[in-house]
């Protein structure tokens, strides 16, 4: 391991004036094959560029990464791009604030890598990639005019990238966000039902949630949903509608918790003649975790599910919508295959969001197959079928079913799209020699 490069410990804020000090407004690092090794667009980033090669563990070779700074408001913006072997890199954008940049550097490779995975795991013939909007805290990121000023730069942004980044939405991203991003590129999904777009994809979501439970259900030879209880934290966009879903299938009770008075609220009134107790927590309250239930799932944040949480979840299966529940992929999924919990891997059951998106230029029909075999249960690529998979094969090589999801879908992000393959490595690499960094933007 090198010395961590200086900059890396810098707050984002300190960060933007130093690219300002430097006149750096658009920077990059792209992976040199030859080499071995991420090429920054300026020298004086070299050093950030060498600690991710050498030290980051998110870092897994990601083709691509590109930065620039906004026309106002000081806000930096990214796309991470992972891997394009089976097509542009497609994954949301998160609005979001760090600590350092470190952090930030981290979390956009992590989650890009994340979406690789899960876009090949669907057999969706795209490239994993992120993007992050770093918020700029002195700014009210309620405020509309803001909110539009740099959406719609975000938009221009991903235009200069000639779409080896495909954007969508994510966390701290709304519809409207959406809407002002599609004002400005053609590469983005998730846009809004009245410009075309497939709209909020969380009930079906919530729907490919429930399909996993089944799976895990299934294998567990533990019957069906019917008279099972399920403890749910959240009761937002996917949490809600999955509500209905499990009411259908004759659950006995659904326990439920979340931060904010008027969703518990909504949520009781919807479901008042059900057997459901919702109830109102503080932030940092996690006792949802560890109710009495056959099932739990995780439908507000990540990183919950840990060594510290893992010794009182009394649930037998976990099953939930939130990226990244384990805060350590390994040492996590072990913990919880060692304390006889099953553990259904996040990203391979809540597609449902990207697999609405990934369709959207191919225009709409009734029941769409290309939409719904992922949810049946006869299609080799639908959640239930992969889940019960991915279980079939953990138990057969004593792994745990995060470690063979993993290697599924590694194995299938190889693959190389029959039309378009290396395409998104060809414009990287265009726009490295267009010298991208030193257009004006
Ligand atoms: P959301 O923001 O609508 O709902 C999340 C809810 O969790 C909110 O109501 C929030 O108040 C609550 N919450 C936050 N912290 C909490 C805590 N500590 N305890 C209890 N409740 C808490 O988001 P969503 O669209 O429903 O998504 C839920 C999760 O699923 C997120 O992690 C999201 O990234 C992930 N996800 C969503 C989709 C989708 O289609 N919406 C797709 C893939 C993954």
């Amino acid at each position: 391991m090198s010395k961590p490069s200086d900059l890396l410990t810098m707050k984002p804020s300190r960060f933007i004036d130093f690219l300002k000090a430097n006149s750096i407004n658009r920077f990059y690092f792209i992976y040199d094959e030859e080499n071995s090794k991420l090429v920054a667009s300026h020298q004086v980033l070299q050093s950030i560029a060498d600690t991710i090669t050498n030290n980051s563990p998110d870092f897994t070779k990601h083709e691509g990464m590109f930065f620039q700074l906004s026309d106002e408001y000081d806000v930096l913006m990214s796309a991470f791009v992972h891997k394009t072997n089976r097509g542009q890199a497609a994954g949301g954008l998160r609005f979001w604030q760090y600590q350092n940049m470190d952090d930030f550097f981290a979390d956009g490779m992590r989650l890009a890598q994340g979406m690789t995975r899960k876009n090949a795991l669907a057999n969706l013939w795209w490239g994993g990639g992120k993007g992050i909007m770093i918020h700029n805290q002195d700014l009210d990121k309620n405020n509309p005019e803001y909110r539009k000023s740099i959406y719609r730069n975000y938009g221009r942004f991903i235009s200069s990238l000639n779409g080896c980044y495909v954007t969508a939405e994510d966390v701290g991203t709304c519809e409207a966000d959406m809407a002002n991003i599609f004002s400005q590129t053609r590469f983005t999904t998730c846009i809004p039902s009245s410009f075309g777009g497939s709209g909020n994809p969380s009930a079906a979501t919530a729907l490919g949630v429930v399909c996993g439970m089944e799976a895990a259900i299934e294998f567990l030879n533990l019957g069906t949903l019917k008279n099972k209880t399920v403890a749910i934290q959240g009761m937002g966009n996917v949490a809600e509608p999955m509500m209905s879903y499990l009411f259908e299938r004759g659950v006995k009770q659904i326990i439920a918790a979340d931060i904010n008075p008027e969703l518990v609220k909504k949520v009781q009134n919807k479901y008042s003649n059900q057997n459901l107790h919702a109830r109102l927590v503080d932030i940092g309250d996690n006792s949802i975790l560890f109710e009495d239930c056959d099932i739990l799932a995780p439908c507000a944040t990540g990183a919950i599910i840990n060594q510290q949480t893992i010794p009182k979840i009394q649930a037998k299966i976990i099953c939930g919508a939130a990226n990244n529940q384990l805060l350590s992929s390994e040492s996590d999924s072990l913990l919880l295959k060692e304390q006889g919990i099953t553990y259904v891997p996040d990203f391979l059951v809540n597609r449902m969001g990207i697999v609405n998106c990934a369709d959207e230029q191919a225009g709409y029909v009734q029941n769409d197959s290309f939409f719904e075999r992922h949810l049946q249960k006869d299609y080799e690529f639908s959640i239930y079928q992969t889940t019960l998979r991915v279980f079939k094969q953990s138990a057969l090589n004593n792994a745990t079913p995060a470690a063979i999801a993993i290697q599924l879908s590694d194995e299938l992000a190889e693959q190389t799209n029959p039309i378009y393959g290396y395409r998104g490595i060809e414009i990287i690499r265009s726009l490295k020699e267009s010298h991208w960094h030193n257009e004006s933007p």
